[in-house]
C-alpha cells in the first residue's frame, strides 16, 4: 500500500573498529558510566535518563520534553513559531508576505531565502522553490488530494486520513501557512521523493542552510518526534542562532522548542 511513496534507503554500514581498543574502551567507559549513574541517582536524574532512553514512543518523549520546558518556559519569537498537529495555527493568523522566487515568504525572512538561493546559483547549482507560502485553502486542497490518493489505494477513510497526514498535514498545521517554510528541489530532479537527498542541491543545503537561518525541518531520524515523514526538500527559517544550535545538537524543532518555550508568540 506504500507503493506511491518513497522507499526507505538502507543505512550505510559503519566502519569496523579494531577489537582490542573497543574492549578496553568499553571497560573504562562502563566503569565511568557506573560512577556517573551513582552521582546521577543522588541528584534524581536517573529516572529522567531512563525515560528519555525508553523510546519509539513519541508521546512519551514529547511529554518528557514538555516537562523540562516548565523551568525555562516562555514565549517563542516569530521565527521559532512551532506549527504541527499538536500546535495548530490560529485561524486568525496573518503574516506580511514578500514575493520570492517560486512564491511568497514571510517578509522578515525573505531576504535570507533569496541570499541562500543566489549563493547556490553562484556556486553553479540550480535550486528551485516549488512551494513556499500556502493559504489555509491551499493546504486543505493538498491534504484532501492526498487523502483521495490513499482512498484510491483501498484504505478506509480513517486509515487514509492517518496515512495522508504523514505526508501532507491538514490545514492549520502546515508550516507553509506561516510563510517560513520552502520546499526546495533540484531543477534537474523536480520530484518530492527521498531520492531528492542525492542531488547536489540537497547536499549543499544540508551542509549550509543553517548559515542563512534555515533547518531541514523533517529529518530522517526524527520522524517519531516530528510526526512527519522524512522530507529532504522542506526547509524552515528559524534564524541563524537557532539553526546553528540545532545543527550542532542534532535536535529537531520540536525538541529545541520544548526545552525553551511553552507557547508561541503573537
Ligand atoms: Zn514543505
Amino acid at each position: 500500500m506504500r507503493s506511491q511513496r518513497p522507499v526507505r534507503h538502507l543505512h550505510r554500514g559503519r566502519k569496523q573498529r579494531p577489537l582490542l581498543p573497543c574492549l578496553l574502551g568499553g571497560l573504562v567507559g562502563g566503569i565511568c558510566l557506573l560512577a556517573l549513574l551513582g552521582m546521577a541517582a543522588r541528584w534524581g536524574l536517573v529516572s529522567v535518563l531512563a525515560r528519555e532512553a525508553a523510546p519509539q514512543d513519541s508521546s512519551l518523549r514529547v511529554s518528557v520534553s514538555l516537562e523540562s520546558s516548565q523551568d525555562t518556559g516562555g514565549e517563542a519569537p516569530w521565527y521559532l513559531r512551532l506549527v504541527n498537529p499538536q500546535t495548530p495555527l490560529s485561524p486568525e493568523f496573518t503574516v506580511e508576505l514578500t514575493e520570492v522566487a517560486g512564491g511568497q515568504f514571510d517578509s522578515r525572512a525573505a531576504e535570507a531565502l533569496s541570499q541562500m538561493l543566489s549563493q547556490m546559483e553562484d556556486e553553479g547549482l540550480s535550486p528551485l522553490v516549488c512551494s513556499s507560502f500556502r493559504t489555509w485553502e491551499d493546504q486543505e486542497t493538498l491534504h484532501q488530494n492526498e487523502v483521495d490518493l490513499w482512498l484510491s489505494q483501498g484504505l478506509t477513510e480513517e486509515a487514509a486520513q492517518e496515512e495522508a497526514s504523514r505526508w501532507v498535514v491538514p490545514a492549520g498545521t502546515s508550516e507553509h501557512e506561516t510563510g517560513l517554510a520552502a520546499d526546495i528541489v533540484s531543477s534537474a530532479y523536480q520530484v518530492l521523493e527521498e531520492e531528492q537527498e542525492d542531488t547536489p542541491e540537497q547536499w549543499w543545503l544540508m551542509e549550509h542552510c543553517w548559515e542563512y537561518g534555515f533547518i531541514l525541518r523533517y529529518p530522517k531520524d526524527k520522524t517519531d518526534v516530528t510526526g512527519v515523514g522524512y522530507e529532504p526538500w522542506h526547509y524552515r527559517y528559524v534564524g541563524v542562532e537557532a539553526a546553528q544550535e540545532m545543527k550542532e545538537s542534532g535536535q529537531c524543532l520540536e525538541e529545541y522548542w520544548a526545552a525553551r518555550f511553552t507557547r508561541n508568540g503573537s
